[in-house]
């Protein structure tokens, strides 16, 4: 750190994203990746596109607008575009919090949170989930400042239902709710038909996960016009061509692709059900996930040990510090072969 770094900056915690090793091949299940490629013609849309990559891309995103517009039935005004939805959660805190300004979300959630918080001196209070990691929207009552929840949750894979949304959202008509949906294709109810009905809802979703585009990095948000409006200055103050050709190619072939998308997506849901139980038969304590991923704790073995095992045997996991995370790990949903080799792996360190 230099020390011309603006001095609130430089106590800055950063975020910590799942690593990325290249000393030797692993069966990646750390980051939430999908483990299928995209549907073919995202590929060829991309290659297309390269040839006009001496132009700026559109940063009105129109053709992309209106394609997410279509598919989730709202109208095109009413959609946002980003950088993946990392860059959108961020532009949420900013708009919606600010310095000085108010957030509030679970103490067991997406890390990334509290640094979009800090990062823009926003005060904010984590609530505490219950010891079974499920939320009570009630605990939320009475806060007044940006509320921000992910569903279904992560680590957890836990899910709210809408009408536990709707009492969110009724309780706080002064402030925005956002709603990060990045793993609502794996089985949980998304809220977005609810943006018409309440202006201080913001859903934010990814093609990163069951669209298998992370590396794309592309995102959406879907909320009342005048949120919309409200992001779009940040990205016309920062950044306005931040969706890249390419991406936006990606995207589009991506959202007419939904037969194939789905498929995926039902093998990591069978998958998902499957490593629960077999989970469960090792005696590990699994959260009920709707997402491509598992919560997982053993009593026999400390969540560190269990992760540090399994990446001696090329499979990485992901594991996170705090007390009431760090018995547990994370493991991504990936193809049925990968689990199997997750599964006897995991049963050979517990018979050791
Ligand atoms: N929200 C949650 C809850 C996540 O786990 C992630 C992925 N790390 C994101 C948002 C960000 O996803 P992306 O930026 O790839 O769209």
């Amino acid at each position: 750190m230099s020390r011309y770094l603006r001095p609130d900056y430089q106590t800055l915690q950063v975020y910590t994203p799942g690593e990325q090793p290249h000393d030797r091949k692993y069966i990646k299940l750390n980051t939430n990746e999908s483990p299928y490629p995209p549907a073919p013609s995202v590929l060829s849309a991309v290659v297309s596109e390269v040839q006009n990559l001496n132009l700026y891309s559109d940063p009105n995103c129109e053709a992309l607008r209106k394609a997410v517009a279509q598919r989730y039935d709202v109208e095109a005004d009413q959609v946002f575009l980003s950088n993946g939805s990392d860059d959108i959660l961020n532009f949420a805190f900013m708009a919606f919090a600010g310095r000085g300004g108010k957030a509030y979300f679970p103490d067991v959630t997406y890390g990334f949170y509290k640094v979009f918080a800090e990062l823009h001196g926003v005060h904010y209070e984590t609530i505490p989930l219950k010891d079974d990691f499920t939320l009570c929207v009630d605990d939320y009552r009475g806060h007044d400042g940006l509320i921000v929840i992910a569903n279904p949750n992560a680590p957890t894979g836990l899910a709210l239902g809408l009408d536990e949304i709707k009492t969110l959202l009724r309780d706080h008509p002064q402030n925005v709710v956002v709603i990060d949906e990045a793993y609502i294709d794996f089985g949980a109810t998304s809220c977005t038909r609810l943006i018409d009905t309440y202006s201080n809802l913001l859903v934010v979703q990814t093609f990163s996960k069951s669209c298998s585009l992370a590396g794309a990095r592309l995102g959406f948000a879907l909320g009342s016009k005048e949120l919309i409006d409200d992001l779009n200055r940040i990205k016309f103050s920062t950044n306005p061509y931040n969706v890249n050709r390419m991406t936006m190619a990606a995207g589009i072939a991506a959202l007419s692709e939904q037969s194939y998308y789905d498929e995926c997506c039902r093998s990591i849901i069978e998958a998902r059900k499957h490593t629960i139980a077999e989970l469960r038969k090792l005696h590990f304590d699994v959260t009920d996930s709707l997402g491509n991923f598992v919560f997982a704790q053993s009593h026999i073995l400390d969540g560190t040990v269990i992760y540090q095992k399994l990446r001696d045997r090329g499979i990485l996991v992901r594991h996170f510090d705090g007390t009431r995370v760090s018995p547990y790990n994370r493991i991504t949903i990936g193809t049925p072969e990968q689990m199997e080799a997750l599964l006897s792996a995991l049963k050979e360190i517990l018979e050791e």
